[in-house]
């Protein structure tokens, strides 16, 4: 190094005797002594982590393959896919093995589409702190989104919809593989009207909501004018979605889960902008009316849906408007504040204690009525990669069977998110998004909520997660 360092001097010193450096020039030579320029770019690059991990065509055979599209299960399945798509999938007598195949056994294990959370904040720390947060700038809070899509994606979750808070960075941040995360679509900012539950001005007169990066909008607008310029400001973000509040919530300060939010009129004009431009709008609605505005309005799917009855249930099933329950969502609010005395205010906790039993009997009338059920868990509410309890609530609080609570987390979510086309069933063609479970959800759902039983998480032919080997086999060809 330190004769690099002499020989660099000389020959500097020379190139100054000879003219060639003026005082104003910088001097360059100095840097031979290190990787070129090119050999620096391509190491700080970041690892392609959505780039297929194997070469060439992957089985994964013996498993029971539930595909998500509502058929029975088929037993010792066999399932190839090659660089991000599926190639194949059938029972194992029908599907032949390409010699050139790397092979997972997968006897005793499911293998199922990767789940698809379809209300997720990615950006939002468990564990609601006020505290922490006044101490949390924004540049490291949208950093926390960095290990919150990993934790999400080793929990099988491979797609997400994202219902406000987290910038359309880090879904791009995702697809260029600088970190691991599932598949992304935004909704980037959530529209309150004021006082309403994305208003974040607290009792004590600070607004908490002013604290945000400018790819996050603000959201809180009252009047047509300002909701078509707000809808426009957060299209112009990378919104997919556009996320609005239909009614008062949990967590916010000066408002009711019984409550409406936003007139027919404001919910309608988000509707006409995102629709304008080829997006549609889901709603947080937990009030009745407020659900009746949402879907009267034109919204996508309603976020919650805590107060349903009958009249709300058959508009949306005329309509068809989505139901994304989130029954999670209250339960780690009031598991939260039991487990940290004084942590949470006395109205998010009373809020949520008194909305559990209505909201799960809500859930009970739609799932009875057919509404159309897409799992969703508002983490960031609750803890990140935890999303697959939701399932197992979906089953206990409803007539849902396993096999209905995982379509509706793989094919009822992709259709809800226009996404069916290459996702939510495994089927020829579509991308390889998968899992491969230790044991069989349809005796036990709650297995897919236990990360040490998940073997094998495939996003578009990559590994996302990877607990056993592929095995070399010598194939017999042409005996
Ligand atoms: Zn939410």
């Amino acid at each position: 190094m330190s004769s690099d360092h002499e020989k660099h001097n000389k020959k500097k010193a020379k190139a100054a005797k000879n003219g060639h450096l003026a005082d104003t020039q910088i001097d360059l030579s100095g840097l031979s002594g290190f990787p070129d320029f090119a050999t620096l770019v391509a190491r700080s690059a970041p690892a392609p982590a959505n780039a297929p991990t194997w070469e060439g065509p992957v089985a994964l055979v013996g498993a029971r393959l539930i595909d998500g599209t509502g058929a029975d299960p088929i037993d010792d399945a066999t399932l190839i896919f090659e660089g991000d798509r599926i190639a194949a999938v059938g029972r194992g007598a029908d599907v032949p093995v390409p010699p050139s195949a790397t092979v997972f056994e997968a006897h005793g294990m499911t293998l199922m589409p990767g789940m698809i959370d379809c209300h997720v904040h990615l950006r939002g720390q468990w564990g609601y702190n006020i505290l922490r947060n006044l101490q949390t700038p924004p540049s490291l809070a949208t950093l926390y989104a960095v290990p919150n899509a990993a934790a999400t994606l080793k929990g099988g979750i491979t797609t997400v919809r994202d219902a406000g808070g987290t910038p359309a960075g880090v879904k791009i941040g995702i697809e260029r593989g600088l970190f691991p995360g599932p598949r992304m679509l935004v909704a980037v900012s959530f529209l309150s009207q004021t006082g309403g539950h994305g208003d974040s001005f607290m009792p004590c007169c600070i607004d908490l909501g002013h604290n945000l990066p400018p790819d996050i909008p603000y959201g809180v607008v009252d009047g047509i004018d300002a909701m078509r310029h707000a809808v426009r400001e957060i299209l112009r973000a990378g919104a997919d979605w556009v996320k609005l509040c239909a009614s008062g919530g949990v967590l916010s300060p000066a408002d009711s889960p019984e409550s409406a939010q936003f007139s027919v009129e404001e919910i309608a004009t988000a509707v006409y902008e995102a629709r304008a431009q080829g997006k549609r709008c889901m709603a947080h609605a937990q009030s009745n009316r407020g659900i009746k505005n949402a879907i009267e309005a034109g919204i996508a799917s309603i976020e919650h849906g805590i107060y349903l009855d009958d009249e709300a249930v058959e508009t949306m099933l005329k309509k068809d408007v989505y139901l994304v329950p989130t029954l999670v969502a209250p339960l780690d609010v009031v598991a939260l504040a039991e487990a940290n005395p004084g942590l949470l205010p006395d109205y998010a906790i009373n809020k949520a204690r008194h909305v559990i039993a209505d909201h799960q009997a809500s859930f009970r009338l739609a799932v009875e009525a057919g509404v159309k059920v897409a799992m969703g868990t508002d983490t960031g509410v609750g803890p990140h990669g935890g999303n697959a309890r939701e399932l197992g609530l979906m089953v206990r609080h409803s007539s849902m069977t396993p096999m209905q609570a995982i379509i509706a987390s793989t094919r009822t979510a992709a259709e809800l998110l226009h996404l069916n086309d290459r996702l939510g069933t495994l089927e020829v063609g579509k991308l390889a998004d998968l899992l491969l479970v230790s044991g069989d959800p349809l005796r036990d759902i709650d297995i897919l909520a236990d990360r040490e039983r998940l073997a094998l998480i495939v996003k578009g032919g990559a590994a996302a997660h990877q607990r056993i080997v592929a095995e070399t086999r010598v194939m017999a060809v042409g005996v």
